[in-house]
């Protein structure tokens, strides 16, 4: 279920205690919406929000929960930022041509990324899939219009072994077959009239090819690169990275710690290739990625989340979930035989910290699993992680209002079983 077992194997570094400051003012992590007035800026734009908040949560029965571990699709991705609501309302009023604003956004975005092109997605799986297609068909309307049945052989992306995963359906979507190799020397061979590109899966367990090289290998093929690092921020600096080494498209989730909305992602690289992929999009409508949208509100939103993202202060964001985990595991502390840790993992998906928590389970009677399980049923419901036996309480995506509720409920699950 949790996507970190899905892709790979979670191995975890422990975290000098001493890197990790002193708790200043209680817990605070980056305000997240919910509570903020912004949320309930009515449609009218008054900017005043409503006297009382329709709860549709409480409409349709559908249970809050409280995230205390990583960006999940299944649990609705992030949070968006304060930012990102102001700009789905603002925009909200007025119409815009698609091809405009999908240009003109692209463009910022590029801007920003310091890229030749860039567009929005409807999430990383979607800018995979017009990856592919771009690479396939270029600007030829003929091929845009057959896609995902071209006559002739089926076109070949080639991939690491190491680095099949559950998304290169994305790819195969388009109608082209993925080519395994293992290591450089079977990767110079598989080239052939039908190659059209080369994906790279950043976050993979192992590269039996590691980036450089196999940049070089497609190269001296003439090969476009895809480098699909959707879950790869934080570090800010990810954004950045992998189009000066050379990958020629690149993608990153809109919807996980970016915060912008969930349904929307980012395409950049090569301008050719992006045009292309913006012709295998809405609102062209013919084409394979017509039925993959993105609304107006969601492109000015994943510009707003963007711009956010790289206006932060990413170091005082990093101390704070540091110092939320140390606050939990201040709470945490009385429970007998209890050992907390702050872990942080190495990434490159998901690399921030968490808190690892550890007890003897012949005087503290229940085992992490159980522990999610009551958690998960409780009310409120609360999701956290485990990994080797061990409980882990994610900190990045909890509001401020939260810290103190998952930390209290864990106590009193854990004192229950002494
Ligand atoms: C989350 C993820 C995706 C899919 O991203 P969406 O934005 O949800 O479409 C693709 N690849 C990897 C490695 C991911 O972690």
């Amino acid at each position: 279920m949790h996507r970190r077992d899905i892709l790979k194997t979670l191995s975890l570094l422990p975290l000098a205690a001493t890197s990790i400051p002193a708790l200043a003012g209680g817990s605070t992590v980056t305000p997240v919406p919910g509570e903020s007035p912004i949320n309930g800026l009515s449609p009218d734009t008054s900017g005043a929000p409503p006297a009382a908040h329709r709860d549709l949560f409480a409409e349709l029965g559908v249970t809050r929960v409280i995230n205390a571990n990583v960006t999940m699709t299944f649990l609705s991705g992030s949070l968006m930022l304060p930012e990102v609501l102001e700009a789905i309302n603002s925009t909200s009023h007025d119409f815009a041509n698609m091809f405009e604003l999908q240009d003109k956004v692209g463009a910022k975005i590029a801007e920003m990324l310091k890229v030749e092109g860039a567009m929005v997605t409807s999430g990383a799986a979607c800018a995979i899939l017009l990856g592919t297609a771009a690479c396939i068909t270029g600007a030829d309307k003929d091929k845009i219009k057959q896609i995902p049945n071209l006559p002739g052989p089926r076109p070949e992306v080639i991939m690491q072994k190491s680095h099949r995963y559950l998304f290169d359906q994305a790819v195969t979507t388009t109608g082209a077959k993925i080519v395994e190799v293992e290591g450089p020397d079977e990767m110079e061979k598989a080239f052939n009239d039908q190659t059209v590109m080369a994906l790279f899966f950043n976050a993979a367990e192992k590269h039996s090819i590691p980036h450089e090289q196999f940049l070089a290998i497609a190269k001296k093929h003439r090969t476009p690169t895809f480098l699909d690092a959707a879950a790869d921020v934080p570090p800010v600096e990810n954004l950045f990275k992998y189009q000066k080494m050379g990958f020629d498209l690149v993608t990153f989730s809109g919807g996980k710690m970016i915060r912008g909305p969930q349904s929307a992602g980012l395409l950049f690289g090569r301008k050719d290739l992006i045009e292309a992929a913006k012709l295998n999009h809405s609102p062209h409508e013919a084409p394979i990625g017509r039925p993959m949208k993105v609304n107006k509100e969601e492109m000015f939103g994943m510009y707003a989340a963007l711009k956010a993202y790289l206006e932060r202060d990413h170091e005082k964001e990093w101390n704070e979930w540091l110092a939320t985990a140390k606050h939990i595991a201040g709470i945490l502390a009385p429970v007998p035989t209890l050992k907390t840790e702050t872990v942080v993992d190495p990434g490159p998906a998901n690399a921030f910290p968490s808190l690892a928590v550890d007890w003897d389970q012949q005087k503290v009677k229940i085992t992490p699993k159980d522990v999610l399980k009551t958690l998960k049923e409780g009310n409120p419901s609360i999701v956290a992680g485990s990994h080797n036996d061990r409980l882990l309480i994610g900190v990045v995506l909890l509001r401020p209002d939260q810290v103190d509720i998952v930390a209290q409920r864990i106590k009193q699950i854990l004192e229950h079983a002494v």
